[in-house]
């Protein structure tokens, strides 16, 4: 058990809740605005082509480095960018944060990744990756499950509508690929619209009887 002036030398160490700027083991770098991807409505603005790109300068981090370290008592820095694999500097500034006592961890899309670099990144002292997936998460297909309307209601461009709609939706979606709900062969409607649509069709399946 530690007692009272244990636990004050070590004061640096405690944090206290809620965490706040300036009390917190977690200090964020940004140190470039270039990435590979294109994520929609990434958060630094990677997809836009207004946002200039631009690696920040090795003196400029090391004195936010100092600065996370003097004013945020941080453990851990966490560096990101845009995708800062892409920063010329990057081994640099893991083993500047590295020499300061603090834990640098790395916050990468993960495209370039691959086990030489991962090794000769923690030979310059890093500490964890964490790898985000935003743009391969996104999801780029979906399945249609309603394509016709009520038979009182056909002819009267409510299904045109429908359609209209769906498109509009997917394109907003960036939804590239669509599979539609089982149409018969035998339903030459909607055999017909799906023609129109330009839907190519994907499988076909069988039902098979057997008497006994
Ligand atoms: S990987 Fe990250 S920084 Fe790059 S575009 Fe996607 S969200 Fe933006």
């Amino acid at each position: 058990m530690k007692c009272g002036s244990c636990i004050a030398k070590n004061r640096r160490e405690l944090y206290r809740l809620p965490f706040s700027k300036n009390d917190n083991p977690n200090g964020w770098l940004e140190i470039t605005t270039h990435c590979n991807l294109k994520c929609p409505k990434c958060y630094r603005g990677c997809d836009r082509d207004d946002i200039p790109q631009v690696h920040e300068s090795f003196e400029d981090i090391t004195f936010n480095i100092d600065e996370l370290i003097r004013i945020r008592n941080c453990q851990i820095i966490s560096i990101s960018g845009g995708e800062p694999l892409l920063h010329p500097q990057l081994h640099r500034i893991i083993a500047y944060i590295k020499s300061k006592g603090v834990k640098p961890w790395l916050h990468t899309n993960g495209v370039l990744l691959n086990k030489e670099l991962v090794i000769s990144l923690k030979n310059d002292g890093l500490e964890g990756i964490i790898k985000w997936l935003y743009y391969k998460n996104m999801i780029r297909q979906a399945r249609i499950l309603i394509l016709g309307v009520l038979e009182e209601y056909r002819n009267q461009g409510i299904d045109l509508c429908l359609y209209a709609e769906t498109f509009k939706n997917a394109l907003r979606r960036k939804i590239t690929r669509a599979e539609a709900a089982y149409v018969m062969e035998n339903n030459e409607k909607m055999r017909h619209i799906m023609k129109k649509l330009d839907a190519k069709p994907a499988k076909s399946y069988r039902l098979y009887e057997l008497y006994i």
